[in-house]
């Protein structure tokens, strides 16, 4: 069945717009199943949900072998291929500077991304397709919490403007393939990520694995304290990947509907406390000054996630215990050559 008919007609419900619908879908321990993205910080730990789920018909193709951004490559991949559940979950993702520094990456690469897999997937008739956004999608003085329906509403905040359009252009896509072909796609959006295989690189990374790895470097050449920018004082969320990737496994078996829905944790907290908390897992001797002539950003950005947490699912890794477990595995990939965004090898502590 192509062009968006379902394969699986005893659940299919028809055009769904504008509603939130659940579903309860058994997805077939042997369908096959794309992660489009699959070597990044959300595509390997959605990799290691579906594997310890027992799904065993994993796809994946490196962007050595498939560059998303190409229509034709992505169409001849999905011919031969033919996911069933595709997870896309790839993309060019950076911090603030990386954005800045590259914004015609960041709206070309996403825009193509989401529109060639979209495609694809609708072509050869794919039974679901899980698009992942952004929170940076929500207006820069949207009210917070964020809800879903903030979208649209005001101006975005322009150091990342550019991402967050072809982000909001990702759901739209979706939205569009629903209402015109009938295809299952929902888009989730999710707050700030850490975990295991993040990119460590301080030119494009976030602000967690940037302090992570400030942290653990000053640790390493014996220094008395760490600078960080801004006051401090500006509140962030933050999600494990190992969450996000349970909730992505939760949407696509219960969740059918127009609207995106936003995936985070509804707690948020300061940065000087995220710092506190790093600082007292890599190196609990070293001080923290602030460059308060660094810019702040938003005073707070927090994802309201009660429609989530209607639909039964709540985060459980608390912020504490991701960020010790996710220093273990930085300190382990170290020694072995293996964290993305750090070239040399370093001295690693002997104890953690
Ligand atoms: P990563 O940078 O860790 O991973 C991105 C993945 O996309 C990599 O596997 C990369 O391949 C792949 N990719 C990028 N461009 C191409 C291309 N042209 N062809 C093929 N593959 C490509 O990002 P994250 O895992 O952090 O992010 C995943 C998604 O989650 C993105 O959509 C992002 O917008 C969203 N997100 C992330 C947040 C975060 O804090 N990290 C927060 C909110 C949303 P390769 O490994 O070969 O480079």
């Amino acid at each position: 069945m192509g062009n968006g008919a379902r394969r699986d007609g005893d659940l299919y419900v028809g055009w769904r717009y504008n509603r939130q619908v659940t579903i309860s879908r058994e997805i077939p321990e042997d369908a096959r199943i794309y992660v489009a993205g699959h070597r990044g910080l959300v595509g390997s730990a959605v990799l290691r949900r579906l594997a310890a789920g027992g799904f065993r018909n994993l796809l994946t193709a490196g962007r050595d072998e498939l560059d998303l951004r190409d229509q034709a490559a992505v169409d001849r991949w999905f011919d031969v291929h033919r996911p069933e559940y595709v997870y896309l979950v790839a993309g060019t993702v950076g911090g603030i500077w990386a954005n800045s520094q590259r914004p015609a990456e960041f709206i070309y690469d996403n825009l193509m991304i989401h529109a060639t897999v979209v495609h694809a997937a609708w072509r050869t008739g794919a039974t679901k397709l899980l698009y992942l956004g952004s929170s940076c999608i929500y207006p820069r003085e949207a009210p917070q919490p964020m809800a879903e329906d903030a979208l649209l509403t005001g101006p975005l905040e322009p150091t990342n403007e550019p991402y967050a359009v072809a982000k909001i252009a990702g759901i739209k896509l979706c939205q569009a393939y629903r209402r015109q072909y009938g295809c299952d796609f929902i888009s989730a959006m999710p707050t700030n990520l850490y975990g295991p295989g993040d990119n460590f690189d301080l030119e494009s990374s976030h602000v967690l694995p940037a302090m992570i790895r400030k942290f653990h470097e000053a640790r390493t050449r014996g220094d008395r304290a760490v600078t960080l920018w801004g006051t401090g004082a500006p509140r962030r969320e933050f999600l494990h990947a190992d969450d996000l990737a349970d909730a992505c496994l939760f949407l696509m078996r219960e969740y059918e509907g127009d609207e995106h829905i936003n995936v985070g944790t509804g707690e948020d907290l300061p940065i000087r406390s995220l710092a506190e908390l790093v600082r007292d897992v890599v190196a609990p001797e070293l001080a923290i000054e602030w460059d308060a002539t660094k810019p702040d950003g938003s005073p707070r950005k927090l994802l309201d996630v009660s429609k989530l947490r209607d639909l039964g699912w709540r985060h459980q890794v608390d912020i504490g215990h991701g960020i010790a477990s996710t220093y273990r595995w930085f300190v382990r990939e170290l020694a072995s050559g293996g964290v993305r965004g750090v070239r040399a090898a370093e001295p690693v502590p002997t104890s953690i």
